[in-house]
């Protein structure tokens, strides 16, 4: 424990970033049906995409967050990070820089008007199914839509989070994604970071046999308010983990830092920074590296 703490961030490192520069794979991805290297609800995938982790050279405000005290991990918390067996990350301004939803609206023609309802809803005050359905609503996106904007718009991962993972993988710690998001664009993420697809927790667009929008799976726990403290409980009674964390920016992450859910909450900062969910969370990271560090 003591080459631990004495690897511990100080506040110095600690940095906001409101919005990461805009970098994209040079490469595409190729709809291809029948290829088998990737599949799901008619959506073929044969070339993995190029992802490219956003350029590290990020400005870096100096200046302290309010609640940037946390950024300074206990020795529970470091011991509880370090002995985790499973870890579940949030997708969108976690793994990923975008708001997926947010994209696949802009893509579509209605990002504003989304990015509004997406907002409304970051506040907690409408259900989230409510918001997820008036924000599909908006542009009602069809199969043919939703390729497109994967290959012309490859999510951007976050600065280290591929070596983040590596590292808990090679420590046989479980790796999953949980978010709000839509799986039909995270298996391709889960892909590139080696994360099984049965590990993604996630929403499900429905298409009709055309392609054409239907809705989403409201079966989904994820398509509901609290539906992500679910999946996490779910996962952690399903397999028996001993010690869990959550990592993640947003409200609907922290609440699964409950009994029976996560025990611990990392809030990541390094893309979105809301400060109401870095006052409660157990530790505040900006860069992956944070933790990578605990496990070197
Ligand atoms: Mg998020």
């Amino acid at each position: 424990m003591a080459r631990l703490v004495s690897a511990r961030i100080f506040p110095s490192q600690w940095f906001q970033v409101s919005r990461l520069p805009s970098i994209r794979s040079p490469l595409n991805w190729h709809s291809a049906a029948g290829s088998g290297d990737l599949s799901f609800r008619g959506v073929k995938l044969s070339n993995p995409p190029g992802f490219v982790a956003a350029a590290l050279e990020v400005p870096k405000s100096a200046r302290h967050s309010p609640g940037s005290e946390n950024c300074l991990p206990s020795e529970e918390v470091i011991r509880t990070w370090c002995d985790a067996d499973a870890v579940c990350f949030d997708v969108d301004s976690t793994v990923c820089l975008d708001e997926g939803i947010d994209e696949l609206a802009d893509f579509c023609g209605a990002g504003p008007a989304v990015a509004q309802w997406t907002a409304k809803a970051m506040t907690g005050s409408i259900a989230f199914e409510e918001a997820l359905a008036a924000r599909l609503s908006l542009f009602e996106p069809s199969l043919y839509q939703v390729n497109e904007c994967m290959e012309k718009r490859p999510p951007r991962i976050s600065p280290g989070i591929a070596k983040l993972i590596r590292m808990l993988r090679a420590k046989n710690v479980d790796v999953y994604l949980v978010s709000g998001g839509f799986r039909q664009m995270f298996k391709p993420i889960a892909l590139e970071l080696g994360i099984p697809p049965e590990n993604i927790y996630a929403n499900q667009l429905v298409f009709g046999n055309s392609g054409e929008y239907v809705g989403f799976d409201p079966a989904e726990p994820t398509s509901r308010s609290g539906g992500k403290a679910v999946a996490v409980q779910h996962i952690r009674q399903k397999f028996g983990y001993k010690t869990l964390v959550m990592i993640g920016d947003g409200a609907t992450d922290l609440e699964a830092r409950q009994p029976g859910g996560a025990d611990l909450f990392i809030c990541y900062g390094g893309v979105q920074m809301r400060e109401a969910v870095a006052a409660k969370a157990d530790w505040v990271v900006s860069d992956f590296q944070e933790l990578i560090a605990y496990l070197a």
